[in-house]
């Protein structure tokens, strides 16, 4: 059996939202790579009884590995170190070595604050060499040293690795916690895993359901696979983990996947569409532009995230009313007039007008009614209207009505129209076939 560990973070800036848990499913990435399990993140705020109960909680389900982040500060308000000797069964002991150590890294930052309190810097120093006895110490990023603490006595009970909060400060420690001797006995039944993502666009969740149904009747051993199917943007990604003995069936499942889902699966090594839309226009030497009016330059946005990309982004007009539209896109009012703002001859002329204004070989236009407000009858709240235009004109162009919030109505368009220009790049015959209607 592999072995299990799990998760306790602290603070209550964690538990209330204010600050958004990054190292919980840090480490659990982690520990994955590792062929580690695990069950549970436990969020808790700075009460150290609460602390205490989750460490409980893991200590009960058996787990043989527990890893906390935050509460290493000097002030009196972190009190990770403590609870968790005190959990183990270790006296408080001073590391007076380890004191002279904080003390010189804080050297040279005290230099930089006028009128510091000495007394207050030393007993906060003094705090963070305060450790439980016999704890393996990793030393400091920032000022506080991690822990790997085990059960005194070597009685039963999870081996705890004690991290600092900050990121920047667990994330460069991990790789000593995991190299101690009591992290490595502690993960000692680990198994290697493999794990395969598979992308899909275009389909809803049911499908793939009725696909894993499908497997499991034909006789794939679905049970020797982890299958993790989420909906994102209109995109599914499923995510297979398994053991080495399993790779025949998701060699069998995978299969299936491409044989039912051929047309929309578009990424089977957990690639994004937007890497795949910057290595197509890498491949052609093509620019590309965007005008944007519901989107209001998400897709631009998303165009120039990744590094490297002014080798083929040109820019982007955010043409958000008819005035801009006419001004920057050169869209005739009289076609507004005509169609109304959100329609596909107005899609199309943005595409084109992109193209023309900055001179690039492929460009997308996409107007639609993000709401709450501005809906009718005949264009419902949603509604958005997406063309794709190169050199030879208009190559594509989609009416899509895309259900909830303003939010996901501006995110679910930035993603069609890159699966759009995905299309356009790779010469698909039938672009967006499962993406509504032209
Ligand atoms: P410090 O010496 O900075 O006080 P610490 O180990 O005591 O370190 P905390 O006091 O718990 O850490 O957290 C310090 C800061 O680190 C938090 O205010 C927050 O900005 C960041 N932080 C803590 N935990 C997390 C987390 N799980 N995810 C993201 N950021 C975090
Ligand atoms: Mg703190």
């Amino acid at each position: 059996m592999s072995s299990r560990a799990g998760i306790v973070v602290t603070g209550t800036e964690v538990l209330t939202g204010r600050v958004v848990d990054r190292n919980g499913p840090w480490v659990v990435e982690r520990l994955r790579d590792l062929g580690v399990d695990i069950a549970h993140i436990a969020v808790v705020g700075d009460r150290p009884d609460d602390m205490t109960a989750a460490l409980r909680f893991f200590r009960d389900e058996g787990m043989d590995l527990v890893v906390t982040s935050g509460g290493l500060g000097p002030t009196a308000d972190d009190l990770t170190a403590t609870v968790v000797g005190e959990f183990q069964g270790r006296a408080m002991i001073l590391d007076e070595a380890l004191q002279d150590r904080i003390r010189e890294i804080l050297r040279p930052l005290a230099a930089r604050w006028k009128g510091l309190d000495p007394s207050a810097l030393e007993e906060g120093t003094r705090k963070q060499a305060v450790i439980p006895d016999g704890a393996t110490v990793l030393e400091p990023v920032g000022t506080a040293p991690g822990l790997v603490v085990t059960p005194a006595g070597d009685g039963p009970g999870p081996t705890i690795v004690v991290l600092p909060g900050p990121p920047s400060e667990l994330q460069p420690m991990w790789a000593a916690a995991a190299e101690t001797e009591p992290f490595r006995a502690a993960t000692a039944g680990r198994t290697s895993y493999e794990q395969h993502m598979l992308r899909l666009f275009g389909i809803p969740e049911s499908e793939i359901a009725e696909t894993l149904r499908q497997a499991s009747a034909s006789g794939v051993d679905l049970d020797a696979l982890e299958v993790t199917t989420c909906m994102r943007s209109g995109e599914i990604e499923v995510v297979t983990r398994f053991e080495p003995a399993a790779a025949s069936a998701y060699a069998a499942l995978e299969a299936l996947i491409r044989e039912r889902h051929a047309d929309t699966l578009f990424s089977d090594d957990g690639s994004s569409v937007d890497v795949q839309v910057a290595a197509l226009l890498r491949e052609r030497e093509w620019t590309v532009s965007t005008a944007e009016s519901c989107t209001g330059g998400l897709i631009a946005g998303r165009l120039t995230n990744l590094a490297g990309s002014s080798e083929y982004v040109a820019g982007g007009l955010v043409v958000y009313s008819n005035a801009a539209k006419t001004a920057l896109a050169g869209v005739p009012a009289e076609l507004i007039a005509a169609h109304g703002a959100v329609s596909g001859e107005v899609a199309d002329a943005l595409a084109l007008g992109a193209l023309r204004a900055l001179g690039t070989d492929i460009a997308i236009g996409v107007t639609g009614i993000a709401g709450p407000g501005g809906g009718s009858e005949e264009k419902p709240v949603g509604t958005v209207c997406f063309a794709v235009a190169t050199a030879d004109g208009v190559a594509t162009s989609r009416r899509i009505v895309i259900p909830g919030s303003r939010a996901a109505v501006r995110e679910r368009s930035t993603v069609v129209g890159l699966h759009l220009l995905r299309g356009v790049l790779r010469g698909e015959a039938d672009v967006g076939a499962g993406v509504g209607a032209r």
